[in-house]
């Protein structure tokens, strides 16, 4: 697509590209601060927070750093669910010159240990239920700092370590001011390659991550507003789409951002009726749980104008019908870790094409290249690699320069997803190339056969995988969790995919269980549930 059709449906008002401005990531907040400093930057249940007071704690936090000799580069690790403390450590560290290097709270002694030891950080600051497992792994690390941040939620576990709160007293307030190259130093190291495997560190720099907040807001900026939004946010800040739509866009526009530290349904509809968002970036788990609520109508979600859906595939029949029960509006977009993450979605704007993540956000290019060596471009229609461009775009991971060199190649990120695009420049995500299930021969790709599965009227949630089989190679396995109150069988489901999909594609085997093993974002997790009936 390197003759950018897309952008033929952008108005006039809409700018193709943007222009990043030239300053660390952290001025964004001292702009708000400047222009809104009694606007709330942050609601955490009744506790409200000011940009000024934002600000101010934020400097605090950077000071303590310093006078604890953190310097320009070094690692900072966050393991916090959503707060107004991950916020105060995410800007404080910026502005001290950290890498801030943002960790699931799941992740095990095992995964822990591996980010801290590849990373080198030396300070974490992690929610005190979680202190046992960083103090598990300490000694295997180059961990000398451990601040422990204790929410009224969560069950305080006695730490030796440094409260935040005491930490934040440490700081006189002094700040060494550190000169940040926003094109070439890295903010944040953001871990990517799932739960199992080596995971890489993403190095995105500050203008990497500024560009995908400018991105983000001159694509939406009709649906935005400049010191009055509201952003529910739960979708986690650890995860790079939290950080950039739940975090700092809405910081970008002197926004509120509603923090809930976990997607338990009933707070979060008490939540959007009590608060009145206007924006809900969440994942398509979340809009199974919020469709499936039997108060879904009754709570409603009229406040919301500005619904995005992104991370994973949004099976068209589950956003049809969470719009025909909230009466909100879902668009769909595509990102990866590795694009800070937002490179495509939906526009609010023109046509609406469900089933598709849209077109580039502005200053973005992408085309599709073939499945063998990845050097030909493909015709529109045909199925290939998605591959893209743009100021959002990672330095490369971190330290691993093979697997940049694979993964970057002159200047186009390689995604790993195999996609599609319509005459019109609408991207299509088939799937990941290594979700790919060959079984007798015929390429069968899992989201296929899902969307299917997802119009199935006792279905609430469907996962596809292939697993090994003597005579065909793989066969397809469905993985299914029923609605409540619904019968089916395993015989109804494979008549239903037979009638519905080519025989090929149905799966020979269909399992039914309580839940689906997920990410803490929400990613229904693929290769673990592979992984495990491979065992088996
Ligand atoms: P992460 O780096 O954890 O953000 O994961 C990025 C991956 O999530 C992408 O490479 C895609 O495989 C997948 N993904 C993100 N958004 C979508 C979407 N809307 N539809 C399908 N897959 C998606």
């Amino acid at each position: 697509m390197n003759d950018k059709k897309w952008l033929s449906v952008y108005p006039e008002s809409i700018s193709k590209e943007i222009k990043v401005p030239d300053v660390p990531m952290q001025k964004i907040l001292q702009n708000a601060c400047q222009s809104y400093p009694s606007n709330t930057a942050i609601t955490f249940y009744n506790q409200k927070i000011t940009y000024q007071e934002l600000y101010i704690m934020s400097q605090a936090f950077a000071s303590a750093l310093q006078k604890k000799g953190v310097k320009k580069g070094d690692r900072v690790a966050i393991m916090l669910p959503n707060c107004p403390q991950y916020v105060i450590a995410y800007y404080g560290s910026l502005t001290a010159g950290a890498i801030i290097t943002q960790v699931n709270p799941m992740l095990v002694e095992r995964e822990l240990q591996h980010i801290l030891q590849d990373s080198g950080a030396e300070t974490i600051v992690v929610m005190d239920g979680l202190y046992p497992k960083v103090k598990s792994v300490k000694q295997h690390t180059n961990l000398k700092n451990i601040i422990a941040v204790s929410l009224q939620q969560s069950k305080a576990v006695f730490s030796p370590d440094t409260s935040f709160d005491e930490f934040m007293e440490s700081g006189d307030g002094n700040i060494n001011p550190i000169s940040i190259d926003p094109e070439h130093d890295i903010a944040v190291l953001q871990y990517t390659g799932g739960t199992t495997g080596r995971s890489k560190g993403a190095m995105l720099t500050h203008r990497n991550i500024l560009a995908n907040v400018v991105q983000c807001y001159e694509f939406f900026k009709h649906e935005l507003s400049i010191g009055s939004q509201r952003t529910l946010s739960i979708i986690p800040l650890f995860h790079v789409f939290g950080m950039t739509s739940a975090m700092n866009l809405s910081i970008y526009i002197a926004g509120d951002s509603i923090m809930l530290p976990r997607f338990e349904i009933d707070e979060v509809l008490e939540t959007i009726k009590r608060e009145r968002p206007t924006t809900f970036p969440g994942v398509p788990t979340m809009y199974v749980a919020l469709t499936n609520h039997p108060k879904a109508e009754e709570f409603g979600m009229g406040s919301i104008r500005l619904c995005n859906s992104g991370s994973a595939p949004m099976p068209v029949e589950l956003l049809r019908e969470f719009e025909r029960k909230s009466g909100a509006k879902i668009l769909e977009g595509y990102g990866l870790t590795e694009a800070s993450p937002t490179t495509h979605c939906n526009p609010a704007f023109a046509e609406r094409k469900p089933g598709s993540v849209g077109i580039g956000v502005p200053s973005t290019e992408y085309k599709i290249m073939d499945l063998g060596d990845g050097t030909k471009e493909v015709a529109p229609g045909e199925m290939g690699e998605l591959v893209v461009k743009g100021p959002q775009v990672m330095k490369g991971y971190w330290n691993m320069p093979e697997e940049t060199a694979v993964t970057l190649r002159e200047g186009w990120l390689y995604t790993g997803d195999i996609a599609k695009v319509d005459e019109e420049g609408y991207l299509y995500i088939v799937d990941r190339k290594k979700d790919l299930i060959i079984a007798s021969g015929y390429n069968i790709y899992p989201r296929d056969v899902e969307e299917v599965l997802y119009e199935h009227p006792a279905v609430r949630e469907a996962v596809v995988i292939g697993v090994p089989d003597a005579y065909r190679g793989e066969s397809v396995k469905a993985v299914l969790v029923l609605k409540d109150g619904k019968m089916t069988s395993e015989r109804e489901i494979i008549d239903y995919c037979r009638a519905n999909l080519a025989a090929y594609k149905a799966p020979h085997i269909v399992e039914f269980r309580e839940e689906l093993p997920k990410t803490n974002v929400g990613k229904i997790l693929r290769r673990a549930l592979r992984e495990e009936l491979s065992k088996k």
